[in-house]
C-alpha cells in the first residue's frame, strides 16, 4: 500500500521515453566480478582498520574507499563512540570521500569493507553512485548484497554496483569471531 502522502505518477502518464521508463537490468550474474589484483592489499586496509575498531570496542568492520588507485577514506564501525546508530564504516568512509571529492557522487571509486554490508548501506551504496563493492566476509544474518536482501545482487533501482565478494574473508570472519568470542567471556 503506497502512504496517503505520496502517490508516484502512474506509469502511463508519462510519455514512453522518460527514464523511468527505463528497462529493468535483467543480466544480474553480469555484475558479480571475479576478483582483482589489487583486492587483497585494499581489503588488508580495511582489516586494520576492522582491528583499530575492535582495540576500541566496537564491532570490527573496516572500510576503504579508493579511486584512481589511491585510498580517498578510510573509517571503521563507531557507533558507540558517535552515538550514532548509522555510524558504520561504510557510511563513514564514503561520506569522508565524498567530503575529499567535494562531490556527493562517488563515480568511479571503489568500496573495500571487511563484512557484507547491510541494507542502510547497501542503499546508501547505490545513492552514491559507488562504481565497483569489494566485500571481504558474507553476512548471513544482516547482508544485503546477495545474503538475506538482493540490493546490490539484484537492483531494482536506477544504478547498478558492480561487486565481488569474498576477498580475505577468512581473516574478515575471524576479526569478528574472536571479538565476539572475547566479549562473552
Ligand atoms: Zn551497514
Amino acid at each position: 500500500m503506497q502512504s496517503p502522502d505520496y502517490q508516484p505518477p502512474p506509469d502511463e502518464a508519462l510519455p514512453p521515453e522518460t527514464p523511468h521508463k527505463r528497462p529493468l537490468l535483467t543480466d544480474f550474474a553480469a555484475l558479480n566480478r571475479p576478483a582483482d589484483e589489487a583486492d587483497a592489499h585494499w581489503m588488508g586496509e580495511a582489516l586494520a582498520l576492522a582491528q583499530r575498531a575492535a582495540q576500541r570496542g566496537e564491532v570490527p568492520v573496516g572500510a576503504v574507499v579508493v579511486l584512481d588507485g589511491k585510498r580517498i577514506a578510510g573509517r571503521h564501525n563507531e557507533p558507540i563512540h558517535l552515538h550514532d546508530p548509522a555510524a558504520h564504516a561504510e557510511v563513514l568512509a564514503l561520506r569522508d570521500a565524498a567530503l575529499h571529492l567535494q562531490n556527493y557522487r562517488l563515480v568511479g571509486a571503489s568500496l573495500y569493507v571487511t563484512l557484507e554490508p547491510c541494507v542502510m548501506c547497501a542503499g546508501l551504496i547505490i545513492h552514491s553512485r559507488l562504481s565497483r563493492l569489494v566485500f571481504g566476509a558474507a553476512d548471513p544474518k544482516a547482508g544485503a548484497v546477495n545474503s538475506v536482501y538482493d540490493v546490490i545482487a539484484r537492483p531494482r533501482l536506477n544504478h547498478a554496483v558492480a561487486w565481488t565478494g569474498g576477498v580475505r574473508a577468512e581473516e574478515c570472519g575471524a576479526a569478528l569471531r574472536d571479538f565476539f568470542r572475547q566479549r562473552r567471556r
